[in-house]
């Protein structure tokens, strides 16, 4: 298969590969970040909480007050479409609505009469397993805009985007941001959690982060198997001094945190209780 067959590409109904996948430069998605997303996976072809998925883009939008003409039916055959068309078997999905074009620049939506959907696929590659056995070491970065409660997932990506570039440039693997409130919400590209004294934490919804699809599912799983865990309130001292500190996120999984700026967490090695939840999860996911 050539470099240009590895994405598959479905716009408003049409398949392309990434060569030939073109929108309109009038798209309010690239003019105003005017869209909304999802990103998904298949494990063996099979979609991961889609309807969850589909849900959160429909919630997104209404955040918006963008009340889509394409319905949630219509995108998930799309969906279900694209992944039978793909050459392979685990794929990530992301899935982009956008208000669609309008020709006269303006700002106002009603100057748009059909909206744009997006389903990119790439082929998931296995993680590197070191991720998983000797953990990741992320940083700390103060937030300069300010939302509260959980957002829309919407392309107006930009804080997360320097928060990576930040990451990037330190030679780190995400970025933990803090809030107007000193609390801390989530990483750029994911959702954090800690473990003390037995109980697992993650921020609360409140202090602005995104839902986690992965989040939700991780919840599910503790509350499954009895385990301590709460929504709260949480700073970065309290993630300091954790026994243990991980991400979540759909195409990472569980990833152990063992550094946080020149903070080792704990003896700086993945805790046992984190790979647990990891094994818990996979688990979760083979049988679902
Ligand atoms: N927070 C942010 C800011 C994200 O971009 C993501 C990834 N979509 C997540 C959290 C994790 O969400 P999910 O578990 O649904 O992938």
């Amino acid at each position: 298969m050539s470099n240009s067959e590895m994405f598959l590409i479905n716009i408003n109904g049409e398949f392309f590969n990434e060569k030939n996948a073109k929108i309109s430069v009038f798209d309010r998605g690239f003019l105003y970040g005017d869209s909304v997303y999802e990103t998904t996976r298949t494990f063996s072809r099979s979609p991961f909480r889609l309807d969850r998925h589909l849900d959160r883009l429909f919630d997104s939008a209404q955040k918006l007050e963008f009340t889509p003409r394409i319905p949630k039916s219509q995108i998930k055959d799309e969906v279900l479409k694209t992944i039978a068309k793909s050459p392979f078997e685990n794929i990530l999905l992301r899935i982009v609505l956008t208000r669609g074009t309008n020709q006269d620049l303006g700002l106002s939506p009603e100057l748009s009469h059909s909206d744009t959907l997006i389903i990119f696929t790439k082929e998931i590659k296995e993680p590197p397993a070191h991720w998983y056995s000797e953990g990741v070491k992320i940083i700390s970065h103060k937030k300069k805009t300010s939302t509260l409660g959980p957002y829309a997932k919407s392309a107006s990506y930009q804080e997360n985007v320097m928060a990576m570039k930040k990451a990037q440039e330190l030679g780190a693997f995400e970025a933990l941001m803090i809030n107007e409130h000193d609390l801390v919400t989530e990483a750029s590209t994911s959702n954090l959690w800690l473990i003390k004294d037995g109980i697992i934490k993650t921020p609360s919804s409140d202090e602005g982060l995104l839902l986690g699809i992965t989040r939700k599912t991780v919840l599910e799983i503790c509350h499954q198997e009895g385990l301590k865990v709460e929504e709260t309130h949480l700073t970065l001292k309290e993630f300091l001094s954790a026994d243990e500190v991980f991400l979540t996120s759909t195409n990472r999984d569980i990833v152990p945190i063992v550094q946080i700026d020149d903070t080792l967490i704990a003896n700086g090695k993945p805790g046992a209780m984190t790979h647990k939840l990891l094994f818990l999860y996979r688990q979760f996911v083979k049988s679902n």
